[in-house]
């Protein structure tokens, strides 16, 4: 089969997912296992999504609603925006995949930071594009050499907000200086997952420059502040026109039936997640100054996760962590050999997390 398969395909590295509990548990005969590697809500979603999905559960032997019509309106009368101006997709993964796919050709170049989310250079792979990887500048973006290397076969320009691994975010100036001047057929895909934890006020509203800027598109998920992680439901918000172009690749039921319900059930329930967004300020809290004290430095965060400079080999700590029953991500293979992600878990997580790692230390 190498020989038919596309030549982009063999130069990609697979995704490898933060391991699911089952597995841990199985693998090495433990009772007890804790997931702190792929950023999701251990609280899980409003409880108002599972009555939602009671109601809907019947109709499983009919389509989806294509248009997520309730789903769509509700978020456009929340956001500001008009109706049209917004797609679904099945995780906000398959935005990105399909904004790769609706615009890059082989021999065009996207532009990322390095490391970020790894998405984005896979999807770009499979296109046949040349990646310009642009290294992070103490932990944060450089956006000014990110826009030196928007180049005349630059399709898409990958703007984590607040990015993943680090954690930082993009404030209003900082954008503002690095769309002056971009060209409007490069696509500016800003990647908003994290979008619910931030409370800077300077944090971008980055909807706000859609009218000005029709090259945006500003992608969100119910996967992790939302707690949906599992039923997969993101959202792209953009120019009509946008929305229009990227609609036509979009494969006609791409988000299930019980995931729309969820998610509207979700975006009903406000109260719930204000009360998330507290718990996890805490525990971010509990966990910087457990960490400090273990004489660790860190990154500091603006959602679920913190990345964590253990001082040693990063695979070495988490094989460690691993066979107590604690997963979380090992950065080496994103280049940061010393680094673990840990998602913030609850308190009772986050304190076993600790008095694990105390000891491996
Ligand atoms: C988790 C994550 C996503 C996508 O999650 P979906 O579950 O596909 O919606 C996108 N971008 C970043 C940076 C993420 O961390």
């Amino acid at each position: 089969m190498r020989h038919v398969v596309k030549k982009t395909i063999l130069d990609v590295k697979p995704y490898v997912p933060g391991k699911p509990i089952e597995e841990v548990k199985r693998e090495l005969a433990l009772k007890n296992v804790i997931k702190l590697a792929s950023n999701e809500n251990p609280y899980g979603p409003s409880p108002k999504a599972f009555e939602a999905i009671q109601e809907n559960v019947r109709s499983l032997n009919r389509y989806p609603d294509g248009d997520c019509f309730y789903l769509r309106r509700e978020l456009a009368r929340r956001l500001g925006v008009k109706p049209r101006q917004l797609i679904f997709g099945n995780g906000s993964d398959e935005l990105i995949v399909m904004a790769v796919r609706a615009f890059v050709n082989d021999g065009d170049e996207v532009v990322m930071a390095q490391p970020s989310f790894l998405i984005y250079e896979i999807a770009s792979r499979v296109a046949g594009a040349d990646i310009q990887g642009i290294p992070l500048k103490d932990f944060c973006y450089d956006l000014p050499a990110m826009k030196r290397a928007v180049g005349p076969k630059t399709k898409i320009v990958f703007l984590g907000n607040p990015d993943n691994p680090a954690g930082r975010y993009i404030t209003q100036s900082q954008m503002a200086d690095f769309l002056q001047g971009i060209r409007e057929d490069v696509l500016v895909f800003i990647d908003e997952a994290y979008f619910e934890y931030v409370d800077a006020p300077d944090y971008v509203d980055s909807i706000r420059l859609i009218p000005r800027h029709k090259n945006i598109i500003v992608a969100r998920t119910f996967s992790k502040m939302y707690g949906l992680a599992g039923l997969r439901v993101g959202y792209g918000i953009a120019d009509e026109a946008l929305v229009d172009l990227l609609n036509r690749i979009r494969e006609p039921f791409n988000v299930n039936s019980l995931a729309q319900a969820a998610a509207l059930a979700c975006l009903k329930d406000q109260a719930y997640y204000r009360k998330i967004a507290r718990r996890v300020k805490a525990q971010r809290e509990f966990l910087y100054l457990n960490l400090r004290k273990l004489g660790l430095s860190l990154i500091e965060t603006h959602t679920n996760f913190i990345l964590i400079n253990v001082g040693q080999d990063a695979t070495g700590v988490s094989d460690r962590l691993m066979k107590k029953g604690i997963i979380v991500r090992d950065m080496s293979s994103w280049g940061l050999r010393h680094f673990i992600r840990v998602t913030i878990g609850t308190e009772t997580e986050n304190k076993k997390f600790i008095s694990v790692l105390r000891n491996i230390l």
